[in-house]
């Protein structure tokens, strides 16, 4: 399928009182057409950070993008003007973020809000743009919704609030939707019925998502490719399958031990992996994860692994110093 967003080799650095943050730091990666690919990480991971910089969000000072390109329709997104990127915002690339009561207004009704992007977007006039809303609404399951888009966010409750998130994403048919831990603030089984409305609403609308999250769970259901990062890198990538059943690189085992959801686990019988996750401000030398990794040798603490392609496949990466030496993982 073709590629529809390509990252190549995307450095941001924040330039702060306390040094040189790398928050990103060289991460490559593609989304094809109608394809979820997941970003998980711990926080700090750079996850975020990268989605930002997709959206050219990143606040410049102290952010800068160091290199790298974003093609979106092949066009580098990073020398988009802001200007130009407000237009791409919202309507090409759509976004949902994890607290909806910071990106959706207070002082505006929901449907209001709505309305808003669909009119600039779709040029409708306020009625035609209201009935739009009306339905969004209707499709994204919240009840009532003639009544509710006369409703002010706090009116709703959280999950009611990401489900307008999700329609006033989805209004403007975008091709790439960035979704970053958009369930994480909600309880379990809100958080499955938001999964379920973003996995049909993708069938429907055919976009590709970029979806953000430090829950593994979360990525079982509903990534069809994974990208692992640790320490602003991506450590490892592949499709679901192989992340799920063939992992190669330790820190992603590490996160499949600690999977609360699968297979029953109780909490107490949780993996936990040791360590801190490292300071941006001082990562360690060679591989990022060797403080906390069981197999660290000695090239580890010293030379920094490569991402490397494997199994002859373009989009199954690993980065670590067991593969270079031929270890089997
Ligand atoms: Fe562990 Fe070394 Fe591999 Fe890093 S390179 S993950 S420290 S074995
Ligand atoms: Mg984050």
């Amino acid at each position: 399928k073709e590629k529809m967003l390509e990252v190549k080799d995307l450095r941001t650095h924040f330039y702060t009182h306390d040094g040189l943050v790398p928050a990103v730091d060289g991460v490559s990666f593609n989304i094809r057409k109608g394809e979820t690919l997941c970003i998980v990480g711990e926080s700090g991971s750079g996850k975020s950070v990268t989605a930002m910089s997709v959206l050219k969000l990143v606040p410049i000072p102290p952010g800068k993008y160091v290199s790298g390109e974003v093609i979106f329709n092949g066009e580098d997104l990073l020398k988009k003007s802001n200007e130009e990127m407000r237009k791409i915002r919202g309507n090409d690339i759509a976004m949902i973020f994890q607290e909806p009561m910071t990106s959706l207004n207070p002082v505006f009704t929901v449907g209001n809000q709505i309305c808003e992007t669909v009119m600039l977007h779709q040029g409708l006039n306020k009625g035609e743009a209201m009935k739009v809303a009306v339905e969004m609404l209707r499709k994204v399951g919240i009840p009532s919704p003639e009544k509710r888009v006369k409703e002010y966010p706090h009116q709703l409750s959280g999950g009611m609030r990401q489900r307008v998130m999700i329609a006033m994403a989805l209004s403007c048919n975008p091709t790439l939707l960035i979704a970053d831990e958009p369930t994480t603030a909600l309880d379990v089984t809100i958080q499955a019925q938001i999964l379920d409305l973003m996995r049909k609403m993708k069938k429907e609308t055919h976009s590709s998502i970029m979806f953000i999250t430090h829950d593994l769970g979360v990525v079982a259901e509903m990534a069809d490719r994974v990208v692992v990062m640790y320490g602003g890198k991506i450590v490892e990538e592949g499709s679901v399958e192989e992340i799920f059943n063939d992992a190669k690189h330790p820190y992603t085992k590490g996160l499949l031990k600690s999977i609360p959801t699968l297979k029953g686990k109780r909490k107490e019988d949780l993996y936990v992996i040791e360590g801190m996750v490292p300071s941006m401000y001082k990562l360690p030398r060679g591989c990022k994860f060797n403080p906390r990794c069981e197999y660290a040798m000695d090239i580890c603490k010293n030379k920094e692994p490569s991402l490397k392609v494997i199994d002859n496949d373009e989009e199954r990466k690993c980065a670590c110093w067991l593969l270079e030496k031929g270890d089997v993982l």
